[in-house]
C-alpha cells in the first residue's frame, strides 16, 4: 500500500467516526480524480501534490466534522485552479454544489491581499460575498490556509511573511468571528512564528520551562477540582489544565509591556460538565477551593459573545500564590467554542442542506451596510469589532437572533416573520412584559405575544423599529392590507393640506387638470395617490409642494374670473392665500408676504423639516413655532390672536444650520457627560452650549444647544444619544 493510500484510508476512518452514512464511493472517486489531475505535480517539500488536498480534507473532517460535499470539495479544491479540470466536469462527475464549492474556494485563492486599503476592501468584499452564498466555502478555505501554514517552512522567507501577515489580518479574525477558536489559535501561533521568529522562540522556550515547573502544580489542581466536583454529585465532568497559547501570551506581553514572567495568568483550566446548572455549581466549588481574584469573573453563559461563545470565566489564586483561569462550560458549549459555526452548521443541517442561514446573516448585513463606505472604515469594522453594533438575543427555544443595536421587540418580531410582527399584541423580555420601544440587550430572551385577532401594526411602529427590514415590512402591511383605509386617510390628509393653499380638491382634480397632475406625480389614479399618502410612502405636504405651480395657476385663474382687470383697485389683500410667490427669509416662506422679518421661537427652536406655523408679533416680525409647540396650540389661541397666526413653510433652500435645543435625561453615572460629548463630536454636531445637572434622586439632566441643518440630522443625533448607556430619554423642549 502506498503512503498516500494509507492517508486516504485514515481520512475515511475519520469521516466514519462522526458520519457513518457519508458517501464513501464518491469521496473515493474525488480523491482519485484529484490524484489523477495533479499527477506529476509536486509540493515544495518534494511530496506528491495530492498530499495537500488530502491533508485539507483531513482537517475538514477531523476539525470541523463537515459533510460529504465539503470533504469532496476539499479533495478537489485545487483541481479547477491548477489542473485542466473544469467546473462542468466536476459538476457532472460529482454534483453542481461540489463544483460551486470548488469554484468558490478557487476564487478566494485568487484573491491577493495587498497593503492598499482600497484593494483590501475589494478583496474582503469578495470573500464575504462567497461566504454569504455558502459558508462551507470559507470553512474549506480556512482549512486550506491552515495546512499551508502548517507546511510553510518549505516556502521562501518572503512568501512566509506575506502569507503569515494575510493569515493574521484576515483568516484568523474570520475564524474568530465564526467561533472556530482552535483553528484561530493555530493560525495565529503559526503566523507569529514567521512574523516575529525571535519573540515566538522566546515564548516557546519559556513555556517549555514552565511546563516542567508547573507540571506537579497542574496535576494537583486537576485532582482537587475533580475530587470536589465528584463529591458534589456531579458525574462525568472533564477537567484539564493547559498553558495558554503563544500568541495570546505574546499579545499580553506587548500590549501591557510586560516580560513573560510578569504576564499574569499563563495557566488555564477547563471544566466541562453536562448541564448549565452544573456550570454554576462548579463555579461555586472553584471559588470555595481557591481565592477568586476580584473583577475577573465573566458570565458568558448569561451573555454569550457575538460569535456564540458561552462559558463561565474566573481567575483564582492557587495555594502557592500562582493565579490561574478556570473556564466552565457544558459539552455543547465546548463544541461550539472549539468549532464555532461548523458545530452549529452540523447541528442544523439535518434536512436543510445549506446550513443555518441566520448564523451568517451578519455577513450579508455587513456587506449591505458597507455599500459606499470608505475602505478604511470597512477594514476597521471587520478587524476591530465587526459586531459592536449588533445585539444577540434568544428565542424562547434558545435560538440566537442577531439584530442591529437599539433594536426593539418590533424588530425582533419582524425578523422572526412578517406574520409574527403583524399579529403582535405585546412582548415579553426575560419573562416580563415590556413596552414596544424597549431596547433589547445581549442575552435577552424575547417572546412575542400574538393574537389572531390583532389589528395589525400601528403607524408609530415605523418610528420605533430600528431595522430597515422591519420598517419596510410594516409599510408593506399598510400598503397591502388597508388600501381602503389608506385611501380614506390619504384623502383626508391631502384635503386638509390642500385647504391651507386655498384651493379645493374639486378644483384641483377638475377634468382639465387631473391627467396633467397624475402624470406629473406618476400615479395611475387619484386613489393610488391617496393610498400612497395613507400608508406613509409620501406625505401630503410633499405632494402639495410639488403641485404648487398648478395651485397657483388655479388661484390666478379664479381671481381673474372674479376680478376683471377693470375692478383691480377693489382687490383686497388676502394674507392667508399665496397670491405671489414669496421670497424666503432665513429659509422661511411666509405666505403672501415678502421680505418680512423672521425669527425662530426660543420655546421650541424649529429646524427645517419640522411642521411650523408663524405668529405676527408686535414689532418683531414673524415668530416661527413648531406646530407641536404648546404656545402654538390652536386651543390656546385667543379670538383676538387668531388672525395673527400665519401659514409659513420651509423654503427649498434653507440656511446651513439652525440652532435648537435638546434635553437628555438619564441615570447619573461617571462618564455620562463624556459619552454625550463623544456622540456629539462623532456626529460632527456643533455645540453652542451644554449644561448638566444632577438631581438628588440620582438622575442627570443635560441641556444642549446645537446647530443642525435639518430635522433628519437632528433625529440622527437624537438616536445616537438614546443609545448611550444610562440615557432614558432625549427630548426637544417646547413651550
Ligand atoms: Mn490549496
Amino acid at each position: 500500500m502506498t503512503h498516500m493510500e494509507e492517508r486516504y484510508l485514515k481520512l475515511e476512518e475519520t469521516i466514519r467516526s462522526y458520519n457513518p452514512a457519508a458517501n464513501f464511493a464518491q469521496i473515493r472517486q474525488a480523491y482519485e480524480f484529484a490524484a489523477a489531475a495533479h499527477e506529476g505535480q509536486k509540493r515544495k517539500d518534494g511530496s506528491p501534490f495530492v498530499s495537500h488536498p488530502l491533508a485539507v480534507a483531513q482537517i475538514v473532517a477531523e476539525e470541523l466534522h463537515l459533510d460529504s460535499e465539503s470533504i469532496m470539495a476539499a479533495l478537489l479544491h485545487d483541481t479547477i485552479e491548477d489542473t485542466s479540470a473544469t467546473h462542468e466536469e466536476v459538476s457532472k462527475m460529482f454534483s453542481p454544489t461540489v463544483a460551486d464549492l470548488v469554484e468558490g474556494v478557487s476564487k478566494l485563492t485568487r484573491v491577493q491581499f495587498t497593503s492598499k486599503a482600497e484593494e483590501q476592501m475589494e478583496n474582503l468584499r469578495k470573500m464575504l460575498l462567497a461566504m454569504s452564498k455558502d459558508i462551507r466555502v470559507i470553512l474549506v478555505k480556512i482549512s486550506d490556509r491552515l495546512h499551508n501554514m502548517r507546511t510553510m517552512e518549505y516556502q521562501t522567507p518572503a512568501k512566509q511573511k506575506q502569507k503569515s501577515f494575510e493569515t493574521m489580518e484576515i483568516y484568523a479574525p474570520i475564524a474568530h468571528r465564526l467561533g472556530m477558536q482552535r483553528m484561530k489559535w493555530e493560525l495565529e501561533d503559526l503566523s507569529l512564528k514567521y512574523l516575529d521568529p525571535i519573540g515566538y522562540d522566546e515564548i516557546i522556550q519559556a513555556l517549555e520551562a514552565k511546563t516542567a515547573e508547573y507540571d506537579d502544580f497542574m496535576q494537583l489542581i486537576d485532582k482537587q477540582i475533580i475530587t470536589r466536583v465528584e463529591e458534589a454529585g456531579i458525574h462525568g465532568a472533564i477537567v484539564y489544565g493547559r498553558l495558554k497559547h503563544p500568541y495570546s501570551i505574546y499579545r499580553k506581553m506587548y500590549t501591557q509591556n510586560k516580560s513573560i514572567n510578569e504576564v499574569f495568568d499563563l495557566i488555564a483550566f477547563r471544566v466541562i460538565v453536562d448541564t448549565v446548572a452544573d456550570c454554576y455549581n462548579v463555579l461555586g466549588i472553584v471559588h470555595d477551593l481557591y481565592k477568586p481574584i476580584l473583577g475577573r469573573f465573566k458570565d458568558y453563559i448569561g451573555t454569550p459573545k457575538p460569535n456564540m461563545y458561552q462559558s463561565l470565566h474566573t481567575t483564582v489564586m492557587g495555594q502557592s500564590g500562582t493565579p490561574f483561569e478556570v473556564q466552565i462550560r457544558t459539552r455543547e458549549m465546548h463544541e461550539i467554542a472549539e468549532y464555532g459555526i461548523a458545530a452549529h452548521w452540523k447541528y442544523k443541517q439535518n434536512g436543510r442542506g445549506a446550513g443555518d442561514e441566520n448564523s451568517y446573516e451578519w455577513v450579508r448585513r455587513l456587506l449591505e451596510n458597507q455599500e459606499g463606505a470608505d475602505a478604511e472604515d470597512f477594514i476597521h469594522s471587520l478587524k476591530v469589532d465587526m459586531f459592536a453594533d449588533e445585539v444577540f438575543v434568544f428565542t424562547p427555544m434558545g435560538d440566537v437572533i442577531n439584530l442591529p443595536s437599539g433594536a426593539t421587540p418590533i424588530d425582533y418580531a419582524y425578523t422572526i416573520h412578517s406574520a409574527v410582527g403583524n399579529r403582535m399584541v405585546g412582548a415579553k423580555v426575560n419573562g416580563r412584559i415590556v413596552q414596544y420601544d424597549y431596547q433589547l440587550r445581549n442575552g435577552d430572551v424575547v417572546e412575542v405575544l400574538t393574537s389572531q385577532s390583532a389589528r395589525g401594526p400601528s403607524r408609530d411602529w415605523i418610528k420605533i423599529a430600528r431595522s430597515s427590514e422591519a420598517r419596510s415590512k410594516i409599510r408593506q402591511w399598510f400598503k397591502r392590507e388597508r388600501r381602503d383605509e389608506n385611501i380614506a386617510a390619504g384623502r383626508a390628509s391631502f384635503e386638509s393640506e390642500l385647504k391651507r393653499s386655498g384651493v379645493t380638491i374639486k378644483e384641483l382634480t377638475a377634468e382639465e387638470n387631473l391627467p396633467h397632475i397624475l402624470k406629473k406625480l406618476s400615479y395611475g389614479s387619484l386613489d393610488d395617490m391617496y393610498a400612497a399618502i395613507g400608508y406613509g410612502g409620501v406625505t401630503a405636504l410633499k405632494i402639495v409642494g410639488r403641485l404648487r405651480e398648478d395651485i397657483q395657476r388655479i388661484i390666478q385663474k379664479r381671481q381673474a374670473e372674479a376680478n376683471p382687470p377693470a375692478a383691480e383697485q377693489t382687490k383686497t389683500e388676502q394674507p392667508n392665500k399665496p397670491a405671489v410667490r414669496a421670497k424666503a427669509v432665513q429659509g422661511i416662506i411666509v405666505e403672501g408676504m415678502s421680505n418680512c422679518l423672521v425669527k425662530f421661537a426660543k420655546c421650541c427652536t424649529p429646524v427645517p423639516g419640522d411642521a411650523i406655523v408663524g405668529f405676527t408679533t408686535r414689532g418683531y416680525g414673524i415668530s416661527v413655532h413648531r406646530c407641536d409647540c404648546p404656545n402654538a396650540a390652536p386651543e390656546r389661541r385667543t379670538k383676538e390672536e387668531e388672525g395673527r397666526w400665519l401659514r409659513v413653510s420651509w423654503a427649498e433652500h434653507t440656511e446651513e444650520a439652525y440652532r435648537t435645543t435638546l434635553q437628555v435625561t438619564g441615570k447619573d453615572r461617571m462618564g455620562l457627560l463624556v459619552d454625550v460629548s463623544t456622540v456629539l463630536s462623532s456626529t460632527k454636531t456643533r455645540v453652542s452650549s451644554l449644561n448638566a445637572r444632577s438631581t438628588p434622586d440620582g438622575f442627570a439632566l443635560i441641556d444642549i444647544e446645537i446647530d443642525v441643518p435639518d430635522h433628519n440630522q437632528l433625529q440622527a443625533v437624537i438616536r445616537r444619544l438614546e443609545q448611550i448607556s444610562g440615557v432614558m430619554r432625549v427630548t426637544r423642549p417646547a413651550g
